[in-house]
Order: structure tokens, then sequence, then C-alpha cells
């Protein structure tokens, strides 16, 4: 079965086919961050119109490079949510307008499963059950996962996001948006220690996390400057929220492992591209004995294959998740707890 994935929570247009026999076929992405980034942040409407000019274009390139007629799509599926509402309507209309097309069903997926699964697209997948870290702009969740459409919450953060807190303590460095590896690549430059920030809810006894007060601590350092912090410093600070927010990260995960028993920790969204997130993951790793999963890299970040991916797992389990009335609706807020299970 060959699954066409469409992805537009956000600003990256992806599209993929993934087919359950061969694997994934081919992939295409447009990321939206260059006409953003004059903003310092998405805007919406901005958003969707890319979309809609992106997304034909990207079908052509990903049916020419996997050498395959539309013809032999079978099922098409779109991110249906969490995402902005207006990006999500294009990816949905383009799936269910593609659908009735080619006379193909339509099956709405959610986005955050398309994170939590796109380890499973790696040459070297986990096993089920496992642990999984989502870590991305908008989400910092642990996870218990059993299967597909079997997770359960373990902890999430109580406020900002990781990625989220990457990018604004970024921004406060002057470092342009997205932020996450500007911060990352200058803290490779900083020395440790010069600065000492909050390791927020280290030692809460439970799997939560807070990140907001992390992003007013780097804002009070970069005040408390009497002079332009100069770019030495910046790299320290980089260094020192990188460093804290690393802590807190690979503290908790080792903790869930702990607590569910596990061996298997997985590694989702975009922070998971993160270096010094990994270098630390894979030293607790090697110490307390368990394995840590990645997606690709080009796959930690919003993309079609992870979409594809996930619509095609369902399709597998019940084959009738696949509508073919083509009339849609988007989740812009759609918890993944509400996600039935399959
Ligand atoms: P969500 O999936 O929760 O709706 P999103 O789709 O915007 O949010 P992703 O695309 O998974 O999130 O990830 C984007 C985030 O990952 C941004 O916050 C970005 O700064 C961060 N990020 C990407 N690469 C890195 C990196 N190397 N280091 C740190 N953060 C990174
Ligand atoms: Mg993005
Ligand atoms: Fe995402």
């Amino acid at each position: 079965m060959i699954v066409l994935g469409v992805e537009s929570s956000c600003d990256e247009t992806g599209i993929a086919l993934y087919d359950t026999q061969r694997g994934l076929l081919a992939h295409a992405l447009h990321s939206q961050v260059a006409m953003h980034e004059e903003y310092g942040g998405v805007v919406p409407e901005l958003a969707s119109r890319d979309h809609i000019r992106r997304a034909i274009p990207l079908l052509e390139q990903v049916l020419k490079n996997a050498d395959v007629p539309r013809s032999a799509i079978d099922a098409i599926a779109y991110t249906q949510g969490p995402g902005l509402a207006g990006a999500l309507l294009v990816g949905a209309s383009v799936a269910c307008g593609l659908g009735l097309a080619l006379d193909r069903p339509v099956l709405g997926v959610h986005h955050l499963e398309g994170h939590l699964l796109s380890p499973l697209l790696s040459r070297d997948p986990p096993s089920f059950p496992f642990v999984a870290l989502l870590v991305s702009g908008g989400h910092t969740q642990l996870m218990r996962v059993d299967g597909v459409g079997q997770y359960t919450l373990l902890g999430e953060t109580l406020d900002d996001a990781a990625g989220e807190a990457f990018d604004k303590s970024a921004k406060l460095l002057g470092l342009g948006y997205p932020g996450g590896p500007a911060i990352s690549r200058l803290a490779e430059f900083g020395d440790p220690g010069v600065y000492k920030l909050p390791r927020p809810m280290l030692h809460s006894k439970d799997l939560n996390f807070s990140f907001s007060g992390l992003k007013t601590a780097v804002l009070t350092v970069v005040k408390n400057q009497i002079t332009n912090i100069c770019e030495q410093d910046k790299a320290n600070v980089a260094r020192a929220f990188v460093d804290a927010i690393v802590d807190v990260l690979v503290a908790k995960c080792v903790t869930a492992l702990k607590e569910t028993g596990l061996k298997k920790l997985v590694i989702a969204g975009g922070v998971g591209a993160n270096r010094q997130l990994r270098e630390a993951l894979d030293a607790a790793a090697h110490k307390r004995r368990f394995r840590v999963y990645y997606p690709e890299l080009e796959f930690c970040t919003d993309n079609g294959a992870m979409i594809a991916f996930a619509g095609a797992m369902r399709l597998q389990i019940n084959p009738h998740a696949a509508r073919r009335d083509y009339a849609f609706n988007v989740r812009p807020r759609w918890p993944l707890d509400e996600l039935k299970n399959v």
C-alpha cells in the first residue's frame, strides 16, 4: 500500500510517499523560515498562502522522484491538527481534493503522532514498548508508547515547550528565528559554569517540566550587562542555557525509564536534532544501560514522511480509518490523549 502524506501544520510544507512494502519512496519539503524570519516568528496568514503555492509542485516532485504515477497512490494522509488553523486547512483541502480526483480514501493524522513515530522510519528502528520524549516547538512531553495509538502521557511542560525556550532565549541573545540551532551552535564556543542558570523542576519528583523561568533567567543575565553583551559572553550564556535545559531533559528521561522499567528511549521533535542533547543522552544511555533512538536529522522537524508513515501505520491496523466522503475539519487544538486507540 502506498500512502501519500501531506504536512502543513505550521511553516513547513511536506509531501511524501510511503510504501508499506518498500518503505519511504520519496519526500520533499519547503521551509518558510526565510519568509517569516523578518517578522521574528511565524505569520499565520503568510504561512497559509505559501502552503497553497508549494503543495502541488512538491507533490509533482515527489511523484517524479519516486517514479510512480498518481494512480499508484492507495490512500492520502494529512495533518489534521494540532497547528495553525489556516495552514492545516490548506493541507486538508489539498488531500481531500486529490482524494476526490483520484477516487482514493483520505485520513486525518495527528501531527504529534507523526513526530512520535518518526524514529520508526530510521534504519534501525526501536520496537514497542518504549518511552518517548517529544521535544518540539510547541510541545514537551514524556510518553509511554505501547504501540501505534497506544500512548500514555507520563509528564509534560507546565508552560513553555523546550523548542520555545530555545527560540525565545535565542531571540534575547539577538540570534534571529528560529533560534534553536543558532543558540546550540553558539553554545559550542561558550565556557561552562561562567553563568549558572536554574534547572526548573529538576527535583520535582514528577515527570513534568517548566521552562519559562529559564528564559526569564536568560533575560535577567542579558539585562544585567552594563554595556552591550560581548560575543564571548553571549556564547557563555548560550552554553549555560543549553547545559541547563539538557540537564533537565536528560534527568527526566532517566526517571521515566526507571519508573516504567523500560530500557528503550525514543527522541522525537525538532529539539531532538540538538547536538548537546544527543551527546548527553548517549552518555546517560551508556552509563545506565538503556538504548536511545533518534529520528534521522531531517525527520526531527516537521516533514511529510512522518505523516505518510503514521497514516500507513493506522491504515494497516484499521483499513477503514480512511474515508471517501471528502468532508474535512481541522483540529488546531488536539491533545494527543484524545486520539482514539486503534
Ligand atoms: P509542534 O510539533 O509541537 O507543533 P513544531 O512543529 O513547530 O511544533 P518542530 O518542527 O518539531 O516543532 O521543531 C521546531 C523546534 O525545534 C524549534 O523550536 C527549533 O528551534 C527547534 N530546533 C530545531 N533544531 C534544533 C537544534 N539543533 N537545537 C535546538 N533546538 C532545535
Ligand atoms: Mg517549523
Ligand atoms: Fe512539529
